[in-house]
């Protein structure tokens, strides 16, 4: 398992519904809308000395993804960075962190899923822990295509970034089952679409390639990757791709808060060759490494 136990989360303090409490106290009610339905939004934010990585870009999908919902009260945008600020005071953390953000439909009147049973308001949850970038960079990753496919807009838009994670939750447990590190999601059509928790990039002929972000998630770090791209005038397309095409590309790599930047090694048990020695995901990454603290946001 990549992630571990650190007791340094042990006496951690969570923002909960406008209170910093202890962790072991830290709870909402068997009537919030997240445990009836899963009817919640969320973002991953990573801390480093320079502060928040990309906070207002995180925060506008999470409005974004609170109004394709109709969530009614939401808080705005600065006393979401005053309740991020305060969770991180009190825990004194000022890097190496990811804070978990989460935005429920509140507390119901009632058990049920119809939104109108919700009047008090979203319940906004502030989880900031002691954790480093979850992949080992420097081995990458092992990928398997798994069964099920990413949601496609007709069924859930996967530009909703929700709490209802069973879709990618399902991915997971089949490359758990295979013993690999990530599970590979193609979307309705059979096109590669990400990994169940990154995004995918793949480079070929000193071209970079990335899926169309109809099923996957639109990342912040994938969108970033692709400004980087730009910058450093590397062509860069994004268009429907097979698995075939991911098997024989030269580098392969995910994107995500989760690990920055990750090689990916093998998918589906092809090595991936790595003709260009990761010539261009170490020449974008410098780049990423140089820009994070532009990116990045003091409280
Ligand atoms: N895809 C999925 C399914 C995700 O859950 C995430 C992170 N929440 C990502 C990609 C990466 O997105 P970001 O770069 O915004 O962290």
């Amino acid at each position: 398992m990549l992630q571990k136990y650190n007791p340094k989360n042990d006496d951690i303090y969570v923002h909960v519904a406008g209170r910093l409490v202890h962790r072991d106290n830290a709870k909402v009610s068997v009537f919030d809308s997240s445990v009836q339905g899963g009817d919640a939004v969320w973002e991953g934010l990573r801390v480093y000395k320079q502060g928040i990585f990309c906070l207002d870009r995180h925060l506008d999908r999470l409005f974004a993804s609170a109004k394709a919902l109709m969530f009614d009260n939401v808080p705005d945008r600065p006393s979401i960075k005053k309740a991020i600020a305060e969770t991180l005071a009190k825990n004194n953390m000022d890097e190496n962190c990811h804070i978990r953000l989460t935005l429920t439909r509140g507390e119901k009147i009632t058990s049920g899923m119809d939104p109108r049973l919700n009047n008090k308001g979203c319940t906004l949850i502030v989880l900031a822990e002691w954790k480093a970038p979850v992949y080992d960079n420097s081995k990458g990753i092992k990928v398997i295509s798994c069964a099920i496919r990413r949601n496609a807009p007709q069924f859930l838009d996967s530009k909703i970034h929700h709490n209802n994670l069973l879709n990618n939750i399902l991915a997971k447990i089949q490359a758990n089952v295979a013993g690999k590190d990530a599970a590979l999601m193609l979307d309705e059509a059979g096109f590669v679409s990400e990994l169940n928790g990154t995004n995918l990039f793949m480079v070929k002929n000193n071209t970079l390639y990335t899926p169309h972000a109809e099923a996957c998630l639109p990342g912040i770090t994938r969108g970033l990757i692709i400004e980087i791209a730009n910058e450093l005038k590397i062509p860069v397309k994004e268009k429907n791709l097979s698995l075939t095409e991911f098997y024989n590309a030269d580098e392969v790599f995910a994107t995500g808060t989760m690990g920055e930047l990750t090689p990916v090694v093998e998918i589906d048990g092809r090595k991936i060759e790595n003709r260009s020695g990761k010539r261009m995901l170490e020449n974008i990454y410098k780049t990423f490494i140089k820009i994070i603290p532009v990116y990045c946001e003091k409280l």
